[in-house]
């Protein structure tokens, strides 16, 4: 779709609590991009939404969402898991992407919704989640996610455990479907209390959001 520029931002903690039914959420939603959200209700599945007008679909149960509509912000939310980014000309997308998703096929799903808006070259960005040094994972467990995964998801933490590579996981999923991964912006949620959160290094409650939009 030519004239059309797509848009997209990880946010960190200066940015607020971006979890669904945090206090205030909707003004801090318009303060970053003052257009129709759609947020969802994530489940660690594989649906993905399809935003036809802006804000259709805001809190269905789904861990993806895609359009090629100017003016609709699509969001997910996380503080471990991953938020990816899809880019491509004329359509854009969000995923929300922990194992459990990942072994569900998210990523190629959400891939295939943005063909399915005519996108032929998808790229992907990766946001801020946990990185292998910190997320200890049970060897069995972690072996059950490699049969789905490739053996690339076997990480190792700092202090020499098992441990999940969940930028590794999304990059392999998404090589599986002809997509490039950028991982430049994703930092270490575990690792970096100051900026973002992080569900399993501190029980935190807020979110941090990968948001896209078309205008
Ligand atoms: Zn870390």
């Amino acid at each position: 779709m030519p004239g059309r520029t797509s848009h997209h931002r990880f946010t960190t903690r200066a940015d607020g609590d971006l979890a669904v039914g945090a206090v205030g959420v909707a003004g801090r939603r318009s303060a970053l991009v003052d257009l129709p959200w759609t947020w969802l209700d994530q489940v660690h599945g594989a649906d993905v939404v399809t935003v036809t007008r802006p804000g259709e679909h805001a809190g269905a149960a789904a861990d993806a969402a895609v359009t090629a509509v100017p003016g609709a912000v699509v969001a997910v939310q996380a503080a471990d898991c991953a938020p990816v980014v899809l880019l491509a000309e004329g359509a854009v997308g969000v995923v929300h992407a922990g194992w459990r998703g990942l072994v569900a096929g998210v990523l190629p799903a959400a891939v295939g919704a943005m063909r399915a808006l005519g996108a032929d070259r998808v790229q992907g960005l990766l946001g801020p989640c946990i990185h292998a040094g910190c997320y200890e994972f049970g060897e069995a467990d972690l072996a059950e996610v490699a049969t789905g995964l490739g053996a690339a998801v076997v990480g190792r933490t700092a202090s020499g455990a098992p441990g999940m590579d969940v930028p590794a996981a999304v990059r392999a999923c998404l090589a599986g479907v002809d997509v490039s991964l950028d991982t430049s912006s994703s930092t270490c949620t575990a690792c970096r209390p100051d900026a973002l959160w992080s569900h399993r290094a501190r029980a935190d409650s807020g979110r941090q959001a990968a948001l896209a939009w078309l205008t």
